[in-house]
This record gives C-alpha cells, sequence and structure tokens, in this order.
C-alpha cells in the first residue's frame, strides 16, 4: 500500500514525501491503524523496520486534529542515541507542521531542557535518568499526556530502568493511550503491559 491511503494530513504528508517514504513497512501497515482508532499496542519489533515511524505518524496525525499548549506525548528510550533518532525523525516527519520535540537526555544543557519542559513542549523523548533529575527540580505538569510510548523495553529492563520507569508511569494520567515496543517478550514485559496497558492489540 501507499501511504496516501492513510488520507494523512497534508503537512504530514509533506513530511513523509520529504524523507521519501512511500508505502509503510509492515510494522507501520499494522501499527498506524491501531493507534489512529486508539488502540493500546503492543509491539514485538526489532531497530531497522520502521518502529519508529510507526508511531511518530500516528501520534504527530492525532496531534494535528487539535493544537494545544501542554505535554501531550512522553517516548521514553533505554538509551541517548535511540532518544535522538526519534527526535530526528520527529523533527523530518513534523517538519511542515508546528509540533515541537526535545530529548530529555543525560550529557546535553540540563537548563535548556527545564525551558522545554516549563514552556509545554509537545513530545518530550527521554531517558528515564535524566527524566527523573528533571522531575526532582521542576514540577513536571504530566496532566495532559495524551500518549505514552516505551520504546525497546527489554533493553529498558536489562539495563535496570524498571523502577524509573514505574516511578514515571505512576505520575501520567490513566486515560493514555500506550504503545510498548520490545524486540523479545520476556514475561517480565509481559507483566509491565498487563500493568500499564488496557487490553492491548499485539502486533
Ligand atoms: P527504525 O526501525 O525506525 O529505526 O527505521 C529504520 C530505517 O528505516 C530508518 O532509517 C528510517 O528512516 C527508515 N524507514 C522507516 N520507515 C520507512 C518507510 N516506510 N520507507 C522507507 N524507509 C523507512
Amino acid at each position: 500500500m501507499h501511504f496516501k491511503e492513510f488520507n494523512l494530513n497534508k503537512l504530514l504528508q509533506a513530511g513523509l514525501d520529504d524523507v521519501g517514504f512511500q508505502e509503510p513497512t509492515p510494522i507501520q501497515e499494522q501499527c498506524i491503524p491501531l493507534l489512529l482508532q486508539g488502540y493500546d499496542v503492543l509491539g514485538a519489533a526489532q531497530t531497522g523496520t520502521g518502529k519508529t515511524g510507526a508511531f511518530v505518524i500516528p501520534v504527530l496525525e492525532i496531534m494535528l486534529k487539535e493544537k494545544k499548549d501542554h505535554i501531550r506525548t512522553l517516548i521514553l528510550s533505554p538509551t541517548r542515541e535511540l532518544a535522538q533518532q526519534i527526535d530526528e525523525q520527529i523533527f523530518a516527519l513534523g517538519y511542515h507542521t508546528d509540533t515541537t520535540s526535545c530529548t530529555i537526555i543525560g550529557g546535553e544543557d540540563f537548563g535548556k531542557q527545564a525551558e522545554a519542559i516549563r514552556a509545554g513542549v509537545d513530545i518530550l523523548v527521554a531517558t528515564p535518568g535524566r527524566l527523573i533529575d528533571q522531575m526532582k527540580v521542576l514540577d513536571v505538569d504530566f496532566s495532559g499526556i495524551e500518549f505514552f510510548i516505551l520504546d525497546e523495553a527489554d533493553r529498558m529492563l536489562d539495563m535496570g530502568f524498571l523502577p524509573d520507569v514505574q516511578h514515571i508511569i505512576d505520575k501520567l494520567p490513566n486515560t493514555r493511550q500506550n504503545l510498548l515496543f520490545s524486540a523479545t517478550m520476556p514475561k517480565d514485559i509481559h507483566k509491565l503491559a498487563s500493568n500499564i496497558m488496557k487490553d492491548p492489540k499485539k502486533s
């Protein structure tokens, strides 16, 4: 199929045209409609499959329907590098939209990140440790979060981030939509998914 069949917002379609995405990858073809319909999704996804687009595209599409001035999407990544790659894809795909995003990761200016959080950037792409450091200093307003995405969840668990992830999730509103991607699906991932998600669709 072609991306045009999703009838996406033309500003988002322009971003897809810029980066040369014409046909969705299998994970995108499965996940995009589910997320657009409001389902939680538990996805088995390896790096290189187009998993980033599978959540960035529907999240941008839904956010474009209504402009708001608070943090609406939280994406957690186990590493700085992955967070930066996700943010780059948000920037490229969302280039023609006025969607704002920021990485909240170690090794980068703490003050600038705090400013973006205070200003109510649309999308935060964070590693758990640095986000928790910000939460110690700032009263981060998560009350308007509509989407929570946990990328590479198995790596997150392997790196010992589960308590941090849980601490962050506890601050999010229950009304949010969730997506959890993991390359492997051990018991701990299923347990985490059943704790945080409502009847997820599997992809
Ligand atoms: P990811 O698995 O999200 O890290 O994506 C792997 C690579 O595939 C990245 O370089 C993306 O820019 C590229 N990519 C993702 N989706 C598509 C698509 N639908 N068509 C062409 N390239 C894509």
